[in-house]
């Protein structure tokens, strides 16, 4: 089923996974974190795709893995920077012959130090999305990144949801956005993008931060900004790891519950493959989270 359709009825949890560098962990996120996940029924799990240096096999066996064992869709990430439509041609039919039936269409960060072309057939996302959506007959439901915080590369917001709209016209049925702290950063976004004429669902990213250092991390790659609270909070028990883990649990428990309350279009969690840290947060938040989702 296309997750488009999902939104059209309900508000969607969904999970983001990342396929593990080694065998032995593939085997793991597949016995375990899936199943783990899986117990609060998301109506969709979404794969990484070319993160971490792994490779589009696993990308695409984790997808069928979700289609075959869980209730939840899988949506395969897929990114064209580097890539030609010969590439995507076999990539699309793989995913098509495991039932996968939705792709997270991205352009991915741009290579350093590549003898590879960088831009031979796809310059952005949006070029992959209808070239997918003209090439496969709009088999596939196409999805989008969204950046409540702007794109690193965007001169300013307002240029970035431009681009946004003409993901949108691509093809991009809804927006898995990046992952932020501050919802009032998301809320504004929102708003400006609907003014803008984005309007498919936006569904929020949220990265539960479990230690200091993954903080320090996330900023440095989104540019994210971090209310001063939490920022404390860390800073004050940067060598405790209960506390920080017990922090970052309530931190993002509220977050999500505000989010919920504000009554955005679904939820989506960055996993980071972390199960139990996962069913700890929703089992914190199952009540209100029960009557959201259902
Ligand atoms: P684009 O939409 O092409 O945007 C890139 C830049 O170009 C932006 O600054 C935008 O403002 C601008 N732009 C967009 N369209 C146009 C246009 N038509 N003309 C001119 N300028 C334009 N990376 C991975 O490698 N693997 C993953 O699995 C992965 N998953 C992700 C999931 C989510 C939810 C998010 C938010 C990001 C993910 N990324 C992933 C990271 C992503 O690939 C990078 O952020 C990348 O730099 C941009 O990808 P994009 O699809 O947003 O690109």
């Amino acid at each position: 089923m296309k997750i488009s359709e999902i939104l059209a009825k309900k508000k969607t949890l969904s999970f983001e996974i990342f396929p593990p560098k080694r065998e032995d962990e593939t085997f793991t996120l597949i016995d375990r974190t899936i199943k783990q996940l899986s117990i609060y029924k998301p109506d969709y799990i979404s794969v990484t795709y070319g993160a971490l240096g792994n490779t589009l096999s696993n990308t695409a066996m984790i997808a069928r893995t979700i289609k075959d064992n869980t209730g939840a869709e899988p949506l395969a990430h897929l990114t064209c920077v580097a890539s030609t439509t010969d590439k995507v041609d076999s990539v699309c039919t793989e995913l098509k012959s495991y039932g996968v039936e939705n792709i997270l269409t991205l352009r991915g960060d741009i290579p350093k130090n590549t003898d590879t072309p960088i831009f031979s057939d796809f310059r952005h996302a949006s070029d992959l999305a209808s070239y997918i959506k003209g090439k496969f007959n709009g088999q596939f439901g196409l999805a989008g990144a969204c950046y409540p915080e702007k794109h690193p590369e965007a001169d300013n917001l307002t240029s970035d949801i431009e681009f946004m709209k003409i993901k949108q016209d691509a093809g991009m049925e809804f927006f898995d956005s990046q992952l932020f702290f501050d919802n009032e950063v998301f809320y504004h976004f929102l708003l400006k993008a609907r003014k803008a004429g984005i309007t498919v669902p936006i569904i929020p990213g949220i990265m539960p931060v479990t230690n200091h250092a993954q903080l320090d991390r996330m900023i440095q790659i989104t540019g994210c900004n971090v209310p001063l609270k939490l920022r404390n909070y860390f800073d004050r028990y940067k060598n405790d790891k209960a506390a920080i883990e017990e922090i970052g649990l309530i931190f993002t428990s509220y977050q999500i519950l505000d989010l919920i309350a504000n009554d955005v279009d679904g939820i989506h969690i960055y996993s980071m493959n972390k199960s139990d840290f996962i069913s700890k947060l929703m089992d914190n938040i199952g009540y209100v989270a029960s009557g959201f989702f259902k």
